[in-house]
């Protein structure tokens, strides 16, 4: 995926498409791209590196210009480079575009192109589908929005995409079919970007651009066509964003400003669904649903990444409470394996970003057998909600660190709301218990809150650890996703080879790596398995290994053992995902800030993987 944005308006242009493009570069930093047109002609600057680069290239140009289009890109057909950054230019370097996603078709049809005298700069499958345009308006003798929707129509793949140009430079063409687009609309401007946070402080009116549609862009005129032809009517939302969600405020980086929300957001995603008085549940996303669940048979998660992780969380819960078989599966697997789905079936699908192409997918094949489909997503209006049969949002704010960390926990409280909801339909808990169990869950983020006054030992921690070169994390019970997700928190953000595994399976192999230099992260928490994973504590120190301990407050047997313990406060074991992974989240920032990672833009990674 890829950060777009594109103005036309009165505005210099250039200031607000990079400001926007850092707003983004969580969405991919490989190269950056602008191209911006003024009355003395047109200028395409591009770079490999991150927008900072670009900008201290094009500091001594001109940049100046009412009409411009950027680019931040993650790479997917050829190396970050400079000639594959985008904006790529048809064969008469009139045209110029930026795409988000991925053309399947690009060779086929680079071929043809190639055969007809095209001569292409780049190793893109974008630079393909600029010229594919070019042909087409050159064969045909049309003008441009139509040349665009044939050739879209030709292309299989996923984008969205903004063209520019040069010789009738009042207008832009955007188009999108899989990756996001939204049209920020003021008074004689127009803003794209793939999200609203390079708009919002301009306007509040957006336009959610919908899959197969495309849009011709005037200072004072915007016509939407879907790609059948038929003109749309748009409709404009105002936007809920405020500036200050995509801000620092004040924190070194967007990853700890966003473990820091965690009170918060957990707060916000259980607002107006918690009723403790009579101990009950209010999901209005799935009301619809309510009888139907007291029927289910057997839910699939599907999701990828941390999402994956929040699902195993789901896994133990509605299996404990609700009494219904859940399997998680990851979204790339599913959607290829013929899975057997049937219309009793419910599907749960988790992303972020609600626009992950692996899940978007896994989703139409339930859809097409006849599942009914549920979504938790974090971004309203994303394609995921849309295509889904109801859900629930997470409204954890925008999360920009790539490495997700509120996201998490709030796809796990919401799953956590789902379980005992589905256990209310059902009638698997006693009210009593689910009462005492939304008390517990109400309290969750002022413990939060408690484990967050611990970063100061956690730093010191991991400056203990911070120059390993693998990291095991081990968990049972639903300490075990704990334990994935801590490792994947390490290995992304500071590059540690990290395993998470299932504390009993260390015996199984992982075992063999422990040795002095090693260290262990154990979730070693008072619940019912605490006595087994002592026993485990017992197995790495017999091999010399470092113990790193998330302990329940209070504890006195594992301290004896450990060499290191975070305390947490107590609670029940169901709730142990929502307390464990913070310390695991902190200790991973402060390992990749002491060995001066980049942790909000970790290598080779972007935010949502909107390809396969
Ligand atoms: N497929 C295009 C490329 O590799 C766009 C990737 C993106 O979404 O950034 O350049």
């Amino acid at each position: 995926m890829c950060g777009i944005v594109g103005y036309i308006g009165f505005r210099e242009a250039w200031p607000i498409v990079i400001k926007g493009l850092k707003r983004l570069e969580y969405r991919g930093y490989d190269s950056a791209g602008v191209a911006i047109i003024n009355n003395n002609g047109f200028n395409v600057y591009k770079k490999a590196g991150k927008v900072s680069t670009l900008e201290d290239f094009a500091s001594d140009k001109d940049r100046s210009g009412s009409i411009a289009i950027g680019h931040t890109r993650w790479a997917t057909h050829g190396a970050p480079s400079d000639v594959n950054s985008h904006p790529h230019s048809s064969n008469d370097n009139r045209l110029h575009i930026i795409h988000n996603g991925i053309i399947e078709n690009y060779s086929t049809l680079k071929e043809e192109l190639i055969s007809r005298g095209h001569e292409f700069k780049s190793a893109t499958d974008t630079e393909v589908l600029i010229h594919l345009v070019e042909e087409i308006q050159k064969i045909e003798q049309i003008d441009l929005m139509e040349a665009v929707r044939l050739a879209l129509n030709s292309v299989i793949g996923a984008y969205a995409i903004v063209i520019i140009d040069r010789e009738n430079p009042g207008q832009l063409i955007a188009a999108r079919k899989g990756s996001p687009l939204v049209i920020g609309v003021g008074s004689g401007e127009y803003f794209i970007a793939s999200d609203a946070t390079p708009i919002v402080e301009y306007t509040k009116n957006v336009i959610y651009l919908k899959d197969n549609e495309i849009a011709l862009i005037k200072p004072n005129e915007l016509l939407i066509r879907r790609l059948d032809n038929v003109i749309q009517t748009p409709l404009i939302q105002e936007l809920e964003l405020k500036l200050e969600a995509i801000e620092k405020g004040g924190f070194d980086h967007f990853m700890l400003k966003e473990i820091y929300e965690q009170p918060r957001s957990v707060k916000d995603c259980m607002r107006g669904r918690i009723n403790l008085k009579d101990g009950k549940i209010e999901l209005g996303g799935i009301k619809e649903y309510a009888d139907k669940l007291k029927n289910i048979e057997r839910i699939i998660i599907v999701a990828c990444g941390t999402s994956w992780h929040a699902g195993l969380t789901g896994e133990y819960l509605i299996e404990e409470y609700a009494r219904i078989p859940v399997e998680v599966e990851y979204a790339s697997e599913f959607r290829y394996r013929n899975p057997i789905i049937n219309e009793k079936d419910v599907i749960i699908a988790i992303s972020q970003s609600g626009e992950t192409a692996d899940t978007m997918a896994a989703i139409e094949i339930a859809k097409e057998k006849g599942a009914t489909i549920f979504g938790i997503c974090n971004v309203v209006g994303a394609s995921i909600p849309r295509i889904t049969h109801a859900g629930v949002y997470t409204h954890a704010g925008p999360e920009i660190g790539v490495a997700s960390t509120k996201a998490f926990t709030a796809q796990v409280t919401v799953l956590t709301l789902m379980a005992l909801y589905i256990a209310q339909q059902k009638g698997t808990l006693p009210v009593s218990k689910l009462t005492s169990l939304l008390t517990e869950l109400n309290s969750i983020p002022d413990k939060i809150q408690t484990v967050l006054a611990t970063d100061y030992l956690i730093k010191n921690i991991a400056a203990k650890v911070k120059d390993a070169k693998n990291c095991l994390f081990l968990g049972r019970g639903s300490g075990f996703p704990v334990a994935l997700e801590g490792a994947l928190k390490l290995k992304e953000i500071s590059y540690i080879h990290a395993e998470g595994y299932p504390a009993a399976e260390m015996k199984h192999g992982p075992i063999a790596l422990i040795d002095e230099k090693m260290p262990v992260v154990f979730i070693a928490t008072k619940n019912s398995s605490y006595e087994k994973v002592i026993s485990n504590i017992q197995e790495v120190k017999a091999r010399k290994g470092i113990v790193i301990a998330i302990v329940t407050q209070g504890d006195t047997e594992v301290k004896k053992m450990a060499d290191y313990c975070i305390e947490i406060p107590d609670a029940d074991e169901v709730f142990l995902p929502l307390l464990a992974t913070i310390p695991l989240q902190l200790l991973a920032y402060h390992i990749a800030v002491m060995r001066g990672c980049n942790v909000d833009q970790p290598r080779n990674l972007a935010k949502s993987v909107t390809v396969e």
